[in-house]
């Protein structure tokens, strides 16, 4: 039987944001009741436009933002009630691939100082092995033991983003949070990271949280997708079924967008207007400001997650026989 991971459950984020000449504070809602869950071994996608609180989601995962309220577990733990030794215990478990190579390495350290610091301070271990788990996560990664005693500057943005890996890899993770990580890279190199990645998953029996704006990494490397609109996760299936039987028109609208991805005969949906302000959430539906299906009913009400097929969810009244 499959294994959940990490549980998130009725998850809310929100902050406070200076807005206007006067530097007023506004509240931004982030991420809005949140319900998701990720099973051990798996890579699970999170798709959606910039600004819809994919990454804040990955931060409090993380627990770089606090929650205002809701429940996080990893292997049945709600980490945000957890005392220091199960929080120094997660923190070695889990581990996160950041967007820029270029900032998430410290320049004035060497590489090899960089994959040794995580180890000290979580493990006592001798330098002997020290020494053995950074060079077999370095070779790893793809990349010689002479970059050892390099600085970050030395490196081309791949190479920066494969000692990033490097360094998330050499405390033997369960699950991997990845946050954008390859949109910062040319294109001719983000296929060979994002390979990499998969090759890992398979060796170190990872799983990861993925997110991108990218479908199409996210259609090679996922193996499933939740959609993620406004805070709120509004579909949620195999990749595949997201991709070849799309239900939610966001969904629809996203990958309309793009040809390569676009299905012939697929009904075309525009996405009208740019993404309302976190700060000043739609009533209802959060879509329906830009949705061509919208009706009275979903201006004033939240549709439920409803089950269309297997493992397949959708929040959309379209969906709800009861209407
Ligand atoms: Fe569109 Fe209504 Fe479905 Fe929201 S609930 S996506 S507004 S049809």
């Amino acid at each position: 039987m499959e294994t959940n991971l990490l549980e998130i459950k009725n998850l809310s984020v929100e902050y406070k944001s200076k807005h206007g000449l006067l530097g007023s504070l506004q509240t931004i809602h982030a991420v809005n009741n949140l319900t998701l869950n990720i099973k051990k071994g798996e890579i699970l996608a999170i798709a959606g436009e910039s600004g819809c609180g994919k990454s804040t989601l990955a931060k409090t995962v993380m627990l770089l933002e606090q929650a205002k309220s809701g429940e996080i577990t990893f292997n049945k733990k709600n980490i945000l009630q957890m005392n220091k030794i199960e929080l120094k215990d997660f923190r070695k478990k889990v581990q996160m691939i950041f967007q820029n190579p270029y900032s998430s390495l410290d320049p004035k350290m060497k590489i090899i100082d960089t994959l040794k610091e995580p180890l000290k301070i979580n493990f006592n271990l001798s330098e002997h092995e020290i020494d053995t788990i950074i060079l077999k996560t370095i070779e790893k990664v793809g990349l010689d033991k002479e970059c050892l005693n390099l600085y970050p500057h030395e490196f081309s943005g791949g190479q920066r983003q494969r000692i990033a890996i490097a360094r998330a890899l050499v405390l033997n993770p369960e699950f991997i949070v990845a946050d954008e990580p390859v949109s910062a890279l040319d294109v001719s190199i983000q296929a060979q990271i994002i390979n990499l990645l998969k090759e890992l998953k398979e060796q170190y029996n990872l799983t990861f949280m993925f997110i991108s704006h990218d479908l199409s990494v996210i259609k090679y490397l996922a193996d499933r997708v939740a959609v993620m609109y406004l805070g709120e996760i509004v579909e949620l299936s195999k990749t595949d079924e997201i991709f070849f039987s799309p239900a939610h028109p966001y969904t629809k609208a996203l990958l309309g967008a793009i040809p390569q991805i676009n299905q012939i005969g697929e009904e075309k949906i525009l996405l009208k207007g740019d993404l309302p302000s976190p700060a000043d959430l739609p009533t209802g539906c959060k879509f329906h400001t830009r949705c061509p299906y919208c009706m009275p009913v979903c201006r004033e009400n939240i549709p439920e997650a409803v089950l269309i097929n297997e493992n397949h969810f959708v929040k959309c009244f379209l969906y709800n026989k009861n209407l």
